[in-house]
């Protein structure tokens, strides 16, 4: 029976690259639904509005305990920061692999471009994802397939490869200029997209690796305030606005010391910690959040510490008394 529409599945992030293969593949007449992979690291919510204008229907996948074990031990190593990026992109094909016939889709898409990152979109990273992806032969990157090798997805004439793309580099003059062709102007603006790829979180991330702080919870705790590590590699954190300490004191988990300032509005401390906690870091903590407080230049000042739910502690540190014991800020 020959087959009137095919589909294909597109793994969806919402930037403009991905924007572009939908389309390109759309105006070869062929059905596209769209994957949106989720975890702790990055947020797709501009896609759902993205999808509606491209007027594709959306599967959202959670990857993120499998994006944590790969984070703990990437098997094609990091980027600049703490982005595995390889093992990532594999990860999601594979996944959109495995649900072609869920969705009833014939072939993949991605917005790939090859060269567009030096380690995880160079040709040899492109044609190893390929390799092990679990179904290579269905993996079509519009916008570069022209320099790339012919897929089964063409060689049967299920897209006319003449009217794909032959993009490659970082230069995004051709995207913005086929964008503008095709009348997309809901694009965001590159970058930004993964935490994994922003030094100061990768900085923090690497520290939970170590201490194997990996819980939904702890991940959750490394996108705001200010962060410190004792020299018993305990962590301290502290709010920088009352945003901060209003995210802070809803996502620290039972357990973990809540210090605030007894008499005073201040800052929000927490010492992530549930095991036995030293004197010492109780009042590093105590004086951090003495030091970014008005009271910073107080002789002493009264700070109370609790467990959520538990009983509460007071103690008199001044904001310099942190300053005598080693603290690393990161
Ligand atoms: S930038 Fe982040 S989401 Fe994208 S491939 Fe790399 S690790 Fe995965």
């Amino acid at each position: 029976m020959v087959r009137s529409r095919f589909k294909a599945l597109a793994l969806l992030s919402g930037g403009l690259d991905s924007i572009l293969a939908v389309k390109v593949i759309q105006l070869q007449d062929i059905d596209v639904e769209g994957i949106v992979f989720q975890s702790s690291f990055f947020n797709n919510h501009k896609v759902h509005n993205i999808a509606s204008r491209l007027g594709i229907k959306i599967h959202p996948i959670d990857i993120n305990k499998e994006l944590i074990r790969i984070i703990e031990k990437p098997k094609y190593g990091f980027g600049k920061n703490i982005n595995p990026c390889i093992d990532c992109h594999l990860l999601m094909i594979s996944k959109a692999c495995g649900l072609l016939k869920k969705y009833k889709a014939d072939f993949i898409i991605t917005g790939e471009v090859a060269g567009e990152r030096p380690k995880s979109q160079n040709y040899r990273a492109l044609q190893l994802i390929s390799d092990q992806c679990g179904c290579g032969s269905l993996l079509l990157r519009p916008l570069s397939a022209k320099k790339l090798p012919e897929t089964r997805v063409e060689e049967e004439g299920i897209v006319d490869r003449e009217k794909l793309y032959g993009i490659t580099g970082k230069n995004r003059k051709e995207q913005i200029v086929l964008a503008a062709k095709f009348g997309i102007d809901y694009y965001p603006q590159p970058a930004g997209g993964c935490l994994l790829t922003v030094p100061r979180f990768s900085d923090r991330l690497r520290i939970n690796l170590k201490t194997k702080k990996l819980s939904g919870t702890d991940l959750a705790l490394l996108k705001f305030g200010r962060h410190f590590l004792t020299k018993d590699e305990e962590k301290i954190i502290i709010g920088r606005d009352e945003e901060d300490n209003n995210r802070l004191s809803q996502a620290v988990p039972e357990g973990y010391l809540i210090f605030e300032l007894d008499k005073a509005m201040g800052p929000l401390g927490v010492l992530c910690s549930t095991e036995y906690h030293a004197k010492e870091n109780i009042i590093k903590t105590a004086s951090l959040v003495v030091r970014y407080s008005k009271l910073r230049n107080e002789k002493t000042v009264r700070v109370k510490y609790f467990k959520k739910g538990g009983e509460v502690h007071f103690l008199s540190v001044s904001g310099k008394d942190h300053k005598e014991l080693e603290l690393e800020h990161i």
